[in-house]
């Protein structure tokens, strides 16, 4: 099946790298929150994320928001917007059919208002885990209320709502997942750890080209290459730091044993260019 995935960064950030992994730098480096434009040939047009917009700097002015933009400082200009990149594609944004939320961080959920017409396939449990909070609360889960569209639990396809399948040894560690077009095409799987519910997806695209994309599950390509764990101090935005671990070993893993697939981590700036300039694609 012809199924077609491009990348795209919808703004970026910048961190030490030192603490987004053990054995980085201390230096400063620009983390693209990476967004992908999925297009089936039956179901149409699929996000994976959005990156972010400018509701979010709207979102973080006053404290204790304020201290998100503060940890993170965001560079983000109006043109990174995912929606006015979908238009420069030719793409009207009230056509994409569905956006998989891989998790509720803003750097991941910045542009679902843009989308009045889209359908969000996102967990659960994850969703439940945010959407109570509000102030400081939520500051620590790295969410902001105010970037999720108000009809979002009307517009929500829940995964847990559908059964996994057992997958093939091509996925191995991974042993099953939600088979969410009931093609063989796109299978979204569970990575916990960084949040609960955070959802990775692995597609088979044109010419059986296949990716995994696994969302925060690590920041760099380095991270899961070499199996290396973030700074300690990441602990503090860690939902379980033990699911994190065992995440980060199992894609290791994966990447083992399946060397030809090409894994994406939403902030990795280095795979990212080779993504966006077609070195891997
Ligand atoms: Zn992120």
């Amino acid at each position: 099946m012809d199924v077609k995935i491009q990348f795209f960064s919808g703004g970026y950030s910048t961190h030490r790298e030192a603490i987004v992994m053990r054995g980085g730098s201390w230096k400063s480096i620009a983390f693209p929150a990476v967004f992908a434009v999925i297009t089936h040939p039956r179901i149409g047009i699929i996000l994976y994320d959005t990156g972010y917009s400018a509701r979010f700097f709207e979102e973080t002015r006053n404290f204790p928001a304020r201290l998100y933009a503060m940890i993170t400082p965001v560079v983000y200009e109006a043109r990174d917007n995912a929606a006015v990149q979908l238009k420069d594609l030719g793409i009207d944004p009230a056509d994409v059919k569905y956006i998989i939320t891989s998790h509720f961080h803003a750097d991941h959920v910045g542009g679902l208002k843009d989308f009045p017409n889209t359908k969000f396939i996102c967990s659960r449990a994850g969703y439940e885990s945010v959407k109570p909070r509000r102030g400081l609360n939520a500051v620590k889960a790295g969410f902001l209320a105010g970037l999720i569209p108000n009809d979002f639990e009307v517009r929500a396809l829940y995964v847990e709502n559908q059964s996994q399948v057992a997958l093939d040894s091509s996925y191995a560690p991974f042993q099953s997942g939600y088979d969410i077009f009931k093609d063989g095409s796109c299978y979204l799987v569970d990575l916990p750890g960084h949040v609960v519910g955070q959802l990775g997806l692995f597609i088979t695209a044109e010419d059986q080209k296949r990716y995994f994309l696994i969302a925060d599950a690590c920041w760099v390509s380095r991270a899961y290459k070499e199996l290396r764990y973030p700074h300690p101090i990441t602990q503090l935005i860690t939902s379980n730091y033990k699911e994190y671990q065992d995440t980060l070993q199992k894609i290791y893993q994966f990447h083992r044993l399946h060397p030809e697939v090409i894994v994406v981590p939403t902030h990795c700036n280095e795979q990212y260019q080779d993504l966006a300039s077609g070195v891997l694609a």
